[in-house]
């Protein structure tokens, strides 16, 4: 039975002494619940910090990104085997952000995740629509697009993964998804990774989750949690929501 997974992205926020305090309210505050996971993805220079807080506790930790090679002359980049090096759990890949800012393709975020799972960090691999997109009626189409490309780069290693479903205008703006209409998108991506024998896998929903909105979209029979952004800054309320 898949349970809850709930994931926080710090995105580009922090320093040493805020993330001391918010990493032991989470070390403190969250006890290992069966069917229950937590975990922060904190940006690349505070890995060490999440590590020697969190070690031997129950929550996870990750990076944000993760370099689709192996080693070599690629300035800036960060591998999978070095986040591993530092216990990461968990690597985002294809976030909207990432796409957006740095111009991620599809095919890119498949080799970063076929990378990310080779070190032994499971990837998780973002998909989700722009507004343009969802007015056109091209959801569906779109994050077909977007999970096929992880599809064919990760091929029978695809039920390792974990997914997360985060509409780009729901990101940061306070509007999140209803309900059903995260679950709509989750069904049509559970039967796209059904049919690609990996039906299992974790579907999480970003998009402004909230403590206020985390139940009822936990509620949905193909959520299996949350990638929390803006929200994850608060240890309180990241726990609130890992708990719904
Ligand atoms: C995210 O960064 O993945 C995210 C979902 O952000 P927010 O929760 O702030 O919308």
């Amino acid at each position: 039975m898949r349970g809850k997974l709930t994931v926080g992205n710090w995105k580009m926020h922090g320093g040493l002494a805020e993330n001391a305090g918010r990493l032991a309210a989470l070390a403190g505050g969250w006890r290992a619940q069966a069917g229950r996971g937590l975990a922060v993805c904190v940006p690349f220079p505070y890995l060490a910090q999440a590590r020697d807080a969190l070690a031997g506790g129950e929550v996870g930790w990750g990076a944000q990104d993760v370099s689709a090679h192996a080693a070599g002359a690629y300035t800036g980049e960060v591998s999978g085997a070095m986040l591993a090096d530092f216990g990461c759990r968990f690597a985002i890949v294809g976030h909207s952000e990432r796409r957006q800012y740095h111009g991620e393709r599809d095919e890119a975020v498949g080799a970063k995740a076929r990378a990310s799972l080779a070190a032994g960090v499971t990837p998780i691999a973002c998909v989700g629509e722009t507004l343009a997109e969802r007015d056109a009626g091209t959801t569906g189409e779109v994050v077909e697009r977007q999970l096929r490309a992880v599809i064919d780069a990760l091929g029978a290693d695809l039920p390792r993964i974990v997914v997360a479903y985060e509409p780009v205008w729901a990101i940061g703006t306070g509007r999140t998804a209803t309900p059903d209409q995260a679950q709509q998108v989750h069904a049509a991506l559970r039967g796209r990774l059904e049919r690609a024998g990996a039906r299992d896998v974790p579907i999480l929903y970003g998009g402004s989750v909230k403590a206020s909105n985390a139940a009822a979209l936990y509620a949905m029979p193909d959520v299996d949690g949350g990638l929390v952004g803006g929200a994850s800054l608060d240890a309180g309320e990241l726990l609130a929501i890992a708990r719904s």
